[in-house]
Parts: structure tokens; sequence; C-alpha cells
């Protein structure tokens, strides 16, 4: 009745007691007829925290279907008792395997060694009753059920401390995995049969799972993707938006390539503020990371692409991705060009964003399809380079009229970072899960309001694209006469 998210709620009182009896009365019936017993198995942590004296842990890491030892940090907090502070121990407390997990919680905690335990189990088990005082019999029944571990028991239990934390993984016959520990203060077990014996003073603790994975699951992340390895050249505003979200996708390995340091004036495009500036934008990202999303790797150097890969310090043929966020056609060509040299075989993400919100663009090529970088530019009449895909018309002159009003930033440029990050991010997945059947350039059409205010004229492709997306296939913008990928090369 509590549970009210995805819940549609009647607004009139009476329809509510209706609804509420009629739900109660299905509930009952059924559990007369044990037709709803597996509710028990299914909501298993909901029984543990409604049992009398029980604690709440975390658990950090994935210690599923593992014997092994681990470690509880329970936490103190500092109490004001009759005009002096001491350190009280409160009932929450986090478990792991891995002790450096715990430096992501800046509170106290005393350390304590615990021993995790699994039961694949052919019946249910299910949750001590919390209408009871929960029995010492509870705690030996699942003991009885690891007596394979017997040895690892016995020896884990001989060792001195003040606390013995033992934790289980109950796997039950329908699959599901459910969780509960024990914390004992004063015991005393029967060495030969590894039972414990009822004068043992102890506590349940509820476990509430946030191990990367369950993390990743419950907001939204694609853990099929977690093992991929993702190269970001550039962070600047799309880079560094960019960053965050491959993090939060789900992607777990990722390389970040940036000189630049961070300034005042970015931050208002920027997902890092005024707390990094000064920092280099590839370290500063990664810091931010390692903060704010646990379980992520993520490296950061603080270098020019063309450096990193004329020293050999980076090798492209080692990412699943390689994305260029760096929004500038030079070095994107450069580095198509390198591609196609040095025969890359990892797909290629570019992104882009055109002046002023008239739109932004994104390339993605393997070399092994036709429709590459280069393929975006020819000569004008005037044998002048120009950028097809462009929607600001051919031959005008931004960069004079943007310097010169340099204090006059553009507001609106985060949110259209935002824009194409959310497009690319999609199409990354789509490339995960799918792969790259052909090169696809896809332009985002913006809006031409800032554009046309002052004074600017819109392309044709602008004027003709009726759609605010344009996906076009390798082949309807390749060209013939292209070096790397032409039918004449
Ligand atoms: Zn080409």
């Amino acid at each position: 009745m509590f549970q009210l998210e995805g819940i549609l709620i009647e607004k009139d009182f009476i329809g509510i007691l209706c609804n509420c009896l009629q739900r109660m009365k299905e509930i009952l019936t059924n559990g007369i007829d044990r037709k709803n017993v597996e509710d028990f198995i299914n909501e298993f942590n909901s029984y543990v925290i409604l049992s009398k004296n029980v604690k709440y842990a975390k658990l950090l890491s994935n210690i599923e279907g593992k014997v092994t030892n681990i470690k509880c940090a329970v936490k103190y907090k500092p109490t004001r008792i009759k005009n002096k502070i001491y350190n009280v121990e409160t009932d929450n407390m986090l478990i792991s395997d891995n002790e450096n997990d715990f430096a992501m919680y800046k509170s106290r905690f005393t350390i304590y060694n615990g021993l995790s335990l699994y039961i694949k189990s052919k019946d249910y088990i299910y949750p001590p009753d919390w209408r009871r005082e929960i029995k010492i019999e509870f705690v030996n029944f699942l003991l009885n059920k690891c007596r394979s571990e017997e040895e690892i028991i016995r020896k884990y239990l001989s060792e001195k401390g003040k606390y013995k934390f033992l934790i289980f993984t109950i796997e039950q016959p329908n699959g599901k995995s459910v969780n509960i520990g024990i914390r004992l203060a004063r015991y005393t077990f029967d060495q030969e049969k590894i039972t414990f014996l009822n004068n043992t003073k102890f506590s349940l603790l509820s476990i509430d799972s946030i191990n990367p994975k369950q993390l990743c699951i419950r907001g939204g992340g694609d853990t099929e993707l977690r093992s991929k390895k993702i190269l970001v050249i550039g962070c600047g505003s799309i880079g560094g938006y960019l960053i965050e979200q491959i993090a939060k996708s789900g992607i777990k390995n990722i390389e970040v390539i940036d000189d630049d340091v961070l300034k005042e004036v970015n931050i208002y495009r920027h997902v890092l503020g005024m707390e990094y500036v000064g920092r280099y934008k590839s370290e500063a990202i990664c810091e931010y990371i390692r903060k704010n999303i646990p379980h992520i790797n993520i490296v950061g150097t603080q270098t020019t692409i063309e450096e990193a890969l004329e020293d050999g310090s980076i090798d492209l043929n080692n990412y699943d991705l390689i994305i260029s966020a760096i929004g500038n056609h030079n070095i994107n060509r450069w580095l198509n060009e390198y591609i196609h040299k040095f025969n890359i075989k990892s797909v290629i993400m570019y992104l882009w964003n055109e002046v002023l919100d008239i739109g932004n663009h994104i390339l993605i090529t393997n070399n092994q399809h036709v429709g590459c970088y280069e393929c975006l530019f020819k000569l004008d009449d005037k044998d002048e380079i120009f950028d097809r895909t462009s929607y600001c018309k051919n031959g005008q002159n931004y960069t004079v009229q943007m310097q010169g009003c340099g204090s006059e930033y553009l507001p609106y440029s985060s949110t259209h970072s935002l824009r194409i990050v959310t497009y690319a991010i999609d199409l990354m997945k789509k490339i995960f899960y799918e792969g790259l059947e052909y090169n696809i350039l896809f332009s985002v059409k913006g809006t031409d309001y800032y554009f046309k205010k002052l004074g600017y004229v819109t392309s044709n492709r602008f004027n003709k694209q009726s759609d605010n997306i344009k996906i076009l296939k390798g082949e309807k913008f390749m060209q013939n006469e292209c070096e790397f990928c032409g039918k004449f090369q």
C-alpha cells in the first residue's frame, strides 16, 4: 500500500478503500491457499528489515556465489554525552571483499573481518518470522546448509575478535538470490558440529546490495556494455558531457585525451565547474567521475591525439570505439587519414557542433566502408574547401564576429552539446548491439533564430531538410575522388 511508484491513485476515498479491501481479500485468500508463498522470497529483505534487533549493511562488491574473506566496516558517529564527545557505534555498516571500496564513504569506521558463504538451496529458505524473537536455531539452520565449508567456518570462528560477521547469499529454487547477514557479538559454539549454543548474542543484518552490477541496473545502465573500452578525444563542452554519459551508460573502461586547461569562461558549457578551474580537463574529468560514479576505470592523458599517436603511447586498435569530440575539422581529417593509412579496424565516431545552435552532426565510420571524414569536404568554384554537411551557407566568416563579441558567450551552447551527446550515446549502444553495417552521417537541425538575428544565411542543406534529423548512408555522401575511400583512389 505504501509502494507508490508506478501506481495511479484514485482521488475518491471510497474508491481507494474498496480497492484496498479487494487487494487485501485477494492476498489473504492466496495466502491461505499458499498461492503467493513466493512473495516471501521475492521480498525477502523487506521481512528481514521488520525483524527485531536488525542492523543495516550495504554490500558494495559482488560476492554472490563466492566463499571468501570479506571486510565489514561499522560506522561510528561522534555523539555528545554529558559534555563529552564519544564515538558511538551506529546500526549502519558497509561490506566488501575490497577494503578500498570504503574510501568512497567519508565516515569513521572500525573494520572487522567477515566471511561470506553461499547456499544453493533445493527448497525455499524463508526469511525468519519477524513477529517472534529470532532464535539462534535460524543461524544454525543456515550454517548447516554450508557443511562443505566446515573447515573455513571453523577456522574463522576460532580467530579472536569483538564481532564476527557471516554473510549468506542464498540462491533460491526460483533462481533468485537473496542475502542475509549475521553479526555475532558473543558466542559459544560446538567445535565438532559447528553449531552455536543458546547463550550466543547475535543480530540480523538486512543487506542492501549495491555492487557495481546492481547499481548499474537500478540506474538504467546496461551491464552488457560493461567490458567495452572507449577512447574519447577532446574533453571540451561535448567531450565532458559525453564522458559522464558514457560512464552512466554502464561502460567501465574509458580513456580521455586532451591537453587543455579548464578556464572560468568554459564553465557555463562544461560539465566541470569552478572547483576544477586551472586544472587539465582530462585530469579533472577523471577525478570528477571517480568521485561520483564508482567502479569506473578512467584514465586521462594530458596531451594531443597527434602527439599520443606519434610517440606510440596509444594504439587505436585497442578500443571498441573511438570518439572524437574535438570538433575541429583539421584534426579530424588528420585522424581520418591516420586511420586509413595504418588500417585501424576500430569504429570511430566524430561529433561536432555548428555555430549559434544551427545544428550538429555525428559521423560514424570504419575504414572498411565508404564515406569517410574526408568525403565531407569539397572545393567550391573559387577552389576553396568547404564543408558539405554544414547548415551555414558557404563563404561566411564567423570567427571574426565571434571574437569581436568575445565577452558575449553563447549560453545555449551547453544544451546544444547535451543534445548531440544524447544522440551519440544512443548510436553508440546501437553499434555495440548491431555492429556498423555502413558509415552513417547523422545531422540534427537546430534553430536558426540566433543565426539569422546576426544576419547570417543558412545553407541549402538546412533549407531543404524538412525533418529535424537526417541520416545518410556512406554511399550517399562518399566522393569517388576521395583519396581514402573513393573508387578512383
Ligand atoms: Zn572518403
